[in-house]
């Protein structure tokens, strides 16, 4: 962190800034230029709040120089992180199809989409349980019973079931659930990701719907430094001012992603776009980014699905998906296995 001090600032003023900032547990170390005091901060920084520190009011500017994130920073782990789910891996030269409905709706529904998803090549089966809904008289998902019907196709098909988790008093009910989503509007509910820190499962952490890539690492880290290390990021579009799609797909997210974090980093284009046939050219350019994985809605119904229909493919379009993806994988080095 780099503290520029504002010129003329008293001696004392400066001595009762440079006491507080050792009182952090960092050193100091002090350049004197011609038009201004740099306070150079060396040590773990990543409890001082910059926040007080420029309102201080000899503070001219502060910059925090290294990322605030340790267990998720790619610095202190240079290797990918490959987490293994069911026999499937996630990262490294490794890539996964995860697919299924956006909820849960019947035993026949969630079967049928189940076996003709594994026959294309998906490896994880994503099916919502608990749903988060913008309105409270929407459907909301068949809650515990939704996570029977996943047990089920699970057990018929032995495809490893991916669902959200929306509250820490859930967690019990997770306890055969595979992969366990935290979604878009929980990215930063902090207790729930201290709660799944604790679990002995991976996490699969979806990006904030308005937030950044340093703030979802952040995030990240809450899980990280409850001892949890598995997580899998997945990039699923965010807020901007374009109407025409549901969200905006951050495909510069993938490489940066890459260049700072270890973990491996999936794309969901269905949520990204909210558009059905723009589900394939947007899983195209998330391949092409270098994703690790995608996430898929796929619905055997999709006019009639009671959650995100516009956005399902048919299990046919799925195929469709999973073999141009198979065209381009090789490209960027990766297989699916
Ligand atoms: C989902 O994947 O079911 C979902 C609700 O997505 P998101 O949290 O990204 O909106
Ligand atoms: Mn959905």
């Amino acid at each position: 962190m780099i503290i520029v001090v504002k010129r003329n600032s008293e001696k004392a003023q400066l001595d009762t800034l440079i006491k507080w900032v050792k009182m952090q547990g960092v050193e100091v170390d002090i350049s004197v230029g011609s038009n201004s005091l740099v306070l150079g901060l060396i040590g773990d920084t990543s409890k001082i709040d910059i926040d007080l520190v420029g309102s201080m009011n000899i503070v001219e500017s502060v910059k925090r120089i290294g990322e605030p994130y340790k267990c998720a920073n790619r610095k202190f782990h240079p290797e990918d992180t490959i987490i293994e789910i069911g026999g499937h891996k996630f990262g490294g030269n490794n890539f996964q199809i995860i697919a299924g409905p956006c909820s849960v709706e019947s035993e026949k529904q969630v079967i049928e989409i189940a076996k003709a998803v594994k026959a294309s090549g998906a490896t994880l089966l994503r099916g919502g349980a608990f749903k988060p809904r913008t309105s409270p008289y929407s459907f909301q998902g068949l809650r515990e019973g939704g996570l029977s019907l996943l047990l089920k196709a699970k057990e018929e098909t032995g495809m490893p079931i991916v669902t959200e988790i929306m509250s820490v008093n859930h967690i019990d009910l997770f306890k055969d659930v595979d992969l366990v989503q935290i979604g878009a509007r929980d990215m930063q509910n902090f207790e729930l990701l201290k709660e799944v820190g604790k679990m002995d499962k991976p996490i699969l952490l979806k990006r904030g719907l308005a937030n950044t890539i340093e703030e979802w690492l952040m995030s990240a880290e809450y899980i990280m430094s409850e001892g949890n290390k598995n997580v899998i990021l997945c990039e699923r579009g965010i807020r901007t001012f374009e109407p025409l799609t549901r969200n905006t797909l951050d495909l510069s997210a993938i490489p940066l992603l890459k260049e700072l974090t270890h973990l491996p980093v999936i794309v969901d284009p269905s949520h990204a776009s909210g558009l059905s046939r723009l589900v394939k050219p947007m899983s195209l350019a998330s391949v092409s980014a270098g994703a690790d994985g995608l996430m898929i809605e796929v619905h055997n119904d999709p006019k009639n699905a009671l959650c995100d229909g516009a956005q399902s493919l048919t299990p046919v379009q799925f195929d469709d998906v999973v073999k141009s993806v198979d065209v381009v994988l090789p490209l960027v080095n990766k297989e699916r296995k």
